[in-house]
C-alpha cells in the first residue's frame, strides 16, 4: 500500500472537518499540528459567558479525539513556524515534517488596529480561550464588586463592547441578559450595569439579512443595551473610550470585536495573499502555484462569484470537506472540484434561551431559535466527544 503523508495545520472547525473525511482511508497517514492541546468552539462562546456552560463543553482534547480516529491519524502539540511549498516541509518549533498534500486551516485572531490609540492595552479579544475565560471572570468579579457595595453607593458598571458583528452582538445580548437574571434572582438593589456596544457602520450586524438585523436590534433594545451605531472608536484610555463623534464614554471593561486578522504564520508564508494578509485559493481551494497545498477557514479570503463569502465555522466546515475531496480525487485520478460554497445559514444567540436565525431560506426566532442552534451544537459535539471518547479509551484503557 502506498502511503501519502497529509499534514493538517490548526485543528479549529476547518483542520477537523478536513481529518474527518482523510481519516477514512487508511493508506492516508495524517498529521494534525495545533498550537493548543483543545478544539476550541467558539461558536458556543455566548453560553459560556453567560455561564449555561462551564469551558469543558466548548473544547475537545485533540490528543484523544485524533486517536478515535485510528493509528493513520497523529496529533503534534506544536505550533508551526513556517512552510515551505516548494520542498513541502513544515517547520515547528521542535523539528521539520515532510508532507505529500497539505492543508493550512489556522483560523484568524483579534486585529487590534494601531490607529486607534490605547485599543490594543486596554481592550480585550475573545477568539481565544483564554481571552473568553478571563473576560468572564472579570465580568463576573465586576457584577461580585457591585453586590459588595449594596447599601454604601451604586455606580454604575460600564461595559463596552466595539464591533457589531455576530461575535459582538451575541455577547452584548448575552451579557445583558445574564445579568438581569442575575440581579432579578437576587433581588439587589445597585443593578446599574450599562452595557454599551458600538459600531462603524449605519446599522449592526453590517452583511447580515434585514429581517434578522431588526429582530436582533428589537432584542437588544429589550435588554436595554446601548446601541451606538455610525460611530468609531478613535482612542481608548484605562477608563474611557472616546469616539469620532466627541463622546467620550466611562469605560470598566472594554471588550474588541471589531476586526480579525489572520495568525502569524499567515504573514510570513510565501504565497499570493489579498490585501488584509489572507491567503487566495483557486476555484479548487488549491494555494495559488501548488497543486497539493490546500487552505481553508477563517485564514482564507473566498468569494461566490463576485459576492463575499463571510467568514464561519459553517463556511470553514464547507471548506475543509472540498479541500479533503480533491485530495482524495487526485489520488484517485479523478477529476477535481469546483466550490460554490455560500453560507446555508445563521443563528445569532440573543440572551439566555432567545435566538433568532435563518436555515435554508425560513426565519426562526425566540426559543426555537434557541433550541435550533442548541442541537446544531450538540450534534456537532456529540460527535466529536464520542470520537474522543474512542480515543481516550485507546490511551487509557478501559
Ligand atoms: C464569539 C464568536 C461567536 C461565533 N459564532 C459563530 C456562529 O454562531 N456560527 C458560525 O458559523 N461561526 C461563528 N463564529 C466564527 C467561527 O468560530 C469561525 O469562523 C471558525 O472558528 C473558523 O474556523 P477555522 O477552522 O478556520 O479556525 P479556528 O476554529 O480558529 O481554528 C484554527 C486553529 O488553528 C490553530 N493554529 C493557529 N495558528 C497555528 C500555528 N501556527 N500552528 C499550529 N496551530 C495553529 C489554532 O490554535 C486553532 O485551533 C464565531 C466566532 C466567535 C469569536
Amino acid at each position: 500500500m502506498k502511503i501519502t503523508k497529509i499534514i493538517i495545520i490548526g485543528g479549529g472547525y476547518a483542520g477537523i472537518r478536513a481529518l474527518e473525511h482523510l481519516s477514512k482511508d487508511k493508506s492516508n497517514e495524517i498529521t494534525l499540528f495545533d498550537s493548543h492541546s483543545y478544539h476550541y468552539m467558539q461558536t458556543g462562546v455566548y453560553d459560556f459567558i453567560a455561564n449555561e456552560n462551564d469551558f469543558s463543553k466548548i473544547t475537545v482534547d485533540l490528543f484523544t479525539l485524533c486517536a478515535g480516529f485510528g493509528p493513520n491519524v497523529a496529533f503534534r502539540k506544536e505550533k508551526v513556524l513556517d512552510v515551505d511549498f516548494d520542498s513541502q516541509k513544515v517547520f515547528t518549533e521542535i523539528q521539520d515534517y515532510e508532507y505529500d498534500y497539505i492543508i493550512v486551516a489556522v483560523g484568524s485572531r483579534t486585529k487590534f488596529f494601531d490607529s486607534i490609540i490605547g485599543l490594543k492595552k486596554y481592550a480585550h479579544g475573545i477568539k481565544a480561550l483564554h481571552k473568553a475565560l478571563y473576560f468572564k471572570q472579570k465580568f463576573e468579579l465586576s457584577l461580585f464588586t457591585k453586590i459588595e457595595e449594596e447599601g454604601n453607593y451604586c455606580n454604575p458598571l460600564n461595559i463596552i463592547i466595539a464591533g457589531a458583528g455576530l461575535s459582538g452582538v451575541e455577547i452584548a445580548a448575552q451579557m445583558a441578559s445574564f445579568s438581569r437574571d442575575f440581579y432579578k434572582q437576587n433581588n439587589f438593589l445597585c443593578r446599574k450595569l450599562n452595557i454599551v456596544l458600538i459600531d462603524a457602520y449605519e446599522r449592526i450586524l453590517p452583511g447580515v439579512d434585514e429581517v434578522l438585523v431588526d429582530a436582533s436590534m428589537k432584542r437588544l433594545q429589550e435588554l436595554e443595551v446601548i446601541i451606538k451605531d455610525g460611530r468609531k472608536v478613535i482612542e481608548v484610555t484605562e477608563d474611557s473610550v472616546h469616539l469620532s463623534s466627541g463622546e467620550i464614554l466611562p469605560m470598566d471593561f472594554m471588550i474588541f470585536t471589531g476586526g480579525i486578522e489572520p495568525k502569524d504564520l499567515v504573514y510570513g508564508l510565501k504565497v499570493p495573499k489579498d490585501a488584509r494578509e489572507h491567503i487566495v485559493t483557486n476555484e479548487y481551494l488549491q494555494i495559488e502555484g501548488y497543486e497539493n497545498a490546500y487552505a481553508a477557514g477563517d485564514c482564507t479570503i473566498l468569494y461566490d462569484g463576485e459576492k463575499f463569502v463571510a467568514p464561519t465555522a459553517d463556511v470553514a466546515e464547507q471548506m475543509a470537506e472540498l479541500c479533503a475531496k480533491n485530495i482524495a480525487n487526485t489520488l484517485k485520478n479523478k477529476p477535481l472540484l469546483k466550490h460554490s460554497i455560500k453560507s446555508r445559514g445563521m443563528l445569532i444567540a440573543l440572551g439566555r434561551r432567545y435566538a433568532v436565525g435563518k436555515i435554508f431560506g425560513m426565519y426562526v426566532g425566540g426559543y426555537f431559535g434557541y433550541i435550533l442552534k442548541k442541537i446544531i451544537e450538540k450534534v456537532y459535539s456529540k460527535r466529536l466527544f464520542m470520537r474522543s471518547g474512542r480515543g481516550s479509551k485507546k490511551i487509557f484503557g478501559d
